[in-house]
């Protein structure tokens, strides 16, 4: 792509390093900002900058949250004897837009996946098994993507949990193998939260 001016090229190649955006969808967008008011402009590059710069991890669950402290954990309403553990935030997005839970998150930050290099402690289990040691926790519900990876991860959690005194479930899988979390309609993933079984039951 030829282009008229550098400051244009650069904005270009920014927004086409963009997951699914190309070149021409980048002109495109970057043509529309240049056609909007400067404070709209302004508004959507603050967002960006703030995102990165102020954006905390929740101490506790590490889901992506505005406080040290996320408002799911901070809510008094919710039972923190209850955690869903789930691969990101996205997962914790999709299981709230259903509102059939009232527990708590454990954000694992990814899958084991040993294709890919990702393993156990890579992902954020060792403040899982802290959680369960310093809380009364009497449910965990492995509620991860059922997919390979997915299967691994939940497969390793086990070994680890099994030990303490909880009850450890996974969703129920009306989810077809392969089937990613955030991609089930909500109705089907509210329900497969609440139908959900012990996981012993659902290997046998
Ligand atoms: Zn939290």
């Amino acid at each position: 792509m030829n282009f008229s001016s550098k400051l244009l090229e650069n904005a270009v190649n920014e927004f086409s390093r963009l997951p699914g955006i190309g070149q021409k969808t980048a002109l495109r967008l970057v043509l529309h900002l240049l056609n909007q008011p400067a404070d709209d402009v302004t508004k959507f590059s603050d967002a960006l900058t703030k995102l990165k710069s102020e954006i905390c991890y929740c101490a506790v669950c590490h889901n992506i949250a505005d406080e040290a402290i996320c408002e799911i954990c901070n809510a008094p309403k919710r039972d923190k004897g209850l955690i869903c553990v789930v691969e990101d935030t996205r997962d914790v997005m999709a299981i709230e837009n259903t509102n059939q839970f009232n527990g708590v998150y454990h954000v694992l930050g990814g899958l084991i996946s040993p294709m890919d290099g990702v393993g156990p402690s890579d992902l954020s289990i060792d403040s899982l098994i802290s959680r369960l040691r310093e809380n009364d926790v009497h449910e965990i519900i492995l509620a991860l993507s059922a997919t390979m990876e997915g299967d691994t991860t939940i497969f390793y959690l086990y070994k680890k949990l099994k030990d303490f005194n909880v009850q450890i479930s996974t969703i129920a899988r009306g989810i077809s193998f392969g089937g990613e979390l955030e991609y089930v309609d909500e109705v089907t993933l509210g329900r497969s939260i609440v139908t959900r079984v012990p996981y012993e039951r659902s290997i046998a």
